[in-house]
């Protein structure tokens, strides 16, 4: 176990996924089959990868007060994560999502935040000293945008390295990006914070030099499996990923987080971290699933060699 400190702050949610042919239309209903229940949510997704691959991760976030957010709290502590800082809110529940995948493997998902609207800047103030102590914060766009900012200014200003995945896509503040250290968008979040399409390696330079241009040190941009543009203060490349037979990438993004900056933790310099988030994640999308599928630290190990 790496004694660095992370803190994971970010969104429970119970996924529930149904296979339908077609997605219904306004005012019809129709079967669907395979329906599961799964953990989410973005936070969630990247304290376990980092758990199991190896970090000491605490996790600030808020279930509901419903049986699936308990069990979803002791499933966290298997993983071993130090969960004492997520909330169990009264009257709210468990953050949901609702997933139709339709026969083309596209999905249309709608959610309730739920339990995930509780971790406010006041919530996670009383976390300040935990903050200020730990080696990185890392955090994504799933829980209110105050506490992120409130956050990232605390972190940076105390030197704990602030990781922002900036999933789901929206903007963001100068203020914001400012106290980030390491940004990990994808292509369409990379263009929706840059304005810039990525298609070619230069233009996914002109968006890395847009973020460096906000105050952010290290942009990496990941690219599916094309693997991802590593750019640090303007000197970018692409660093590849590995070949595998895709199943399903669902988590693939949250594997990858969560590897780079256990990695990164773990002193690693940053493009073999990023290969290490690429073999985590190109396992990942050999099985279904997003917590299920994030592997062993023994398994990527034996990957990579
Ligand atoms: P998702 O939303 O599916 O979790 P994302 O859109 O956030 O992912 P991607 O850029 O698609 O992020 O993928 C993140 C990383 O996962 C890639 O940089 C790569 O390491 C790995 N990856 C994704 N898809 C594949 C694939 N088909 N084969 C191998 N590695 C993959």
């Amino acid at each position: 176990m790496n004694l660095n400190k992370l803190i994971v702050i970010g969104s429970v949610n119970i996924d529930h996924i149904l296979n339908v042919n077609e997605f219904p239309k306004p005012g019809e209903t129709l079967k669907g089959s395979n329906y599961k229940i799964s953990y989410g949510g973005k936070g969630a997704n990247q304290a376990v990868a980092a758990g199991r691959l190896g970090a000491n991760v605490q996790f600030i976030a808020a279930v509901g007060d419903d049986d699936l957010g308990k069990k979803f709290k002791q499933q966290l502590e298997s993983d071993h994560i130090d969960t004492h800082t997520v909330a169990v809110v009264e009257s709210k529940n468990t953050g949901v999502a609702l997933i139709l995948v339709n026969k083309q493997g596209e999905n249309q998902i709608a959610i309730h935040e739920g339990a995930n609207s509780a971790v406010t800047p006041e919530y996670v103030g009383q976390f300040e000293d935990d903050i200020i102590k730990a080696n990185a914060v890392l955090m994504q766009l799933e829980t209110p945008l105050q506490t992120i900012e409130h956050v990232a200014k605390l972190a940076k200003q105390n030197n704990t390295k602030v990781i922002l995945n900036p999933a789901p896509a929206q903007s963001l503040s100068d203020d914001l990006l400012k106290h980030i250290d390491i940004i990990t968008p994808n292509e369409t979040e990379a263009e929706y914070l840059t304005g810039i399409k990525i298609v070619t390696e230069q233009d996914a330079q002109k968006a890395s030099a847009f973020l460096h241009n906000k105050g952010i040190n290290t942009v990496i941009i990941t690219l599916g499996s094309k693997g991802a543009w590593v750019s640090y203060c303007g000197k970018g490349e692409i660093v590849s990923g590995f070949h595998v037979k895709a199943v399903d990438t669902i988590g693939a993004g949250d594997t990858f987080n969560g590897m780079l900056v256990t990695a990164l933790l773990e002193g690693k310099v940053l493009n073999q971290a990023v290969r290490y988030a690429h073999a985590a994640a190109a396992l990942s999308v050999t099985k279904a699933g997003a917590q299920t599928s994030v592997p062993t630290r023994n398994e990527v190990e034996d990957f990579i060699k």
